[in-house]
């Protein structure tokens, strides 16, 4: 099946009781347990309605196995402590996901796990890595500057060191990358964003082989981040519409890069697509698309920037991303604000920096928004 139709049909339910064509939502905790093997309870990853959007997201991402979570960041915390526990070294890239981030720099010391947080470039990992190193964890494009890391060959460093590889593949969805085919050991999504698309959920997924699947699970059970019925079945609807969803936004994102580029008040886009972005030539490598989010700063010579965020009309000043409404925000007073200032600037996130998820609105209107909201903030010369 082409990744349009697996959306539709993977994983599908035959609902033998009506022939109904949707799969139902089962809320039961409680099962028999005389007459099976092994009866479904929501902490043990194994429900209905849990399987049926791991096997979606599977075909997806050409993954055997995976577990559904209640949030991105148990899915990412958890793919970690199950490959990774104390005495154990843990290579991450420098231009992570803030949540990432702060788990690793308030919780790994406690945990007895050593870390190094590397560049975003192959030769960065591959430096970083040491005899005890368990796991390298990536993330391409980045959050919030687009960064774009060579995932072929990260997997084939680690894979020949018996590292095992985890990367964050929520900006790009599986519409525009699919890591497992580059042999990157496990995929993990925040699946509050693309994949829930409409901003009202919240949910994590990691997907892999079926082994490591196993072992993710076990973990999983202890620390029982499992998501209830309800969300799984409003995620599984939503994830019909995702290959039409991220292609349409990912269309803006083209068209609103171009437009940012070509604007005096604008002094700097980042995005995967552009041709004078650096990631750009590995990006056209590994993604079919270059994505619906991208990052830019205005000219603070020229215009406001609260002011300009202030007269935005459509597009919506939020935090979170990936849903059907243009959002905008500023990574440094939310994504990234548990970060130091110093740490905010080594990895070049300016408080100036201005992040921008594309929706599927019309792209004529949003360009138009921004245009009205630059006049608006443009400082006088004067
Ligand atoms: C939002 C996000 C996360 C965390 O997901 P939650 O669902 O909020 O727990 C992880 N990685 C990236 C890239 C994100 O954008």
């Amino acid at each position: 099946m082409h990744t349009d139709t697996q959306c539709v049909h993977s994983g599908s339910y035959f609902e033998a009781t009506t022939g109904g064509i949707n799969t139902p939502i089962f809320t039961s905790s409680a099962y028999d347990y005389l007459n099976r093997e092994d009866p479904p309870y929501p902490r043990y990853f194994n429900t209905v309605n849990q399987d049926v959007v791991v096997k979606k997201v599977c075909a997806l991402e050409a993954a055997e196995d995976g577990v559904l979570f209640s949030s991105g960041m148990a899915a990412m915390s958890t793919a970690i402590l199950a490959f990774a526990g104390s005495g154990d070294h843990v290579v991450l890239m420098d231009e992570l996901y803030g949540g990432t981030h702060a788990f690793v720099t308030d919780a790994f010391e406690h945990l007895g796990i050593d870390y190094t947080f590397a560049q975003t470039s192959v030769a960065a990992i591959t430096a970083a890595v040491t005899d005890r190193t368990r796991v390298v964890v990536i993330e391409s494009p980045t959050n919030p500057l687009l960064g774009v890391v060579d995932i072929a060959g990260v997997a084939e460093m680690a894979r020949a060191r018996g590292i095992t590889t985890i990367i964050d593949n929520t900006f790009a969805s599986p519409i525009n990358q699919k890591p497992a085919t580059m042999g990157i050991d496990i995929v993990v999504h925040s699946g509050t964003k693309y994949m829930g698309g409409h901003s009202d959920l919240c949910c994590g997924i990691a997907v892999t082989t079926g082994d490591k699947a196993q072992t993710i699970r076990h973990m999983a059970r202890h620390l029982g981040g499992s998501l209830n019925a309800m969300t799984c079945y409003l995620l599984e609807r939503s994830l019909k519409t995702l290959a039409l969803r991220v292609r349409q936004q990912t269309a803006n994102a083209g068209r609103m890069a171009a437009f940012l580029a070509a604007s005096p008040a604008v002094t700097e886009v980042f995005y995967p697509g552009l041709e004078e972005t650096p990631g750009h030539a590995i990006a056209r490598t590994q993604m079919t698309g270059f994505g619906a989010m991208l990052s830019f700063e205005l000219d603070a010579a020229k215009v406001s920037t609260d002011t300009f965020l202030r007269s935005l009309a459509l597009i919506r000043p939020a935090v979170s991303l990936g849903g059907v409404e243009t959002t905008i925000c500023a990574p440094a007073k939310t994504s990234h604000v548990k970060m130091s200032p110093e740490e905010r600037k080594r990895i070049g996130v300016n408080d100036e920096l201005l992040r921008l998820s594309v929706g599927i609105e019309d792209a004529e209107d949003l360009i138009g928004d921004i245009q009205g909201a630059l006049e608006q903030a443009t400082l006088s010369s004067g």
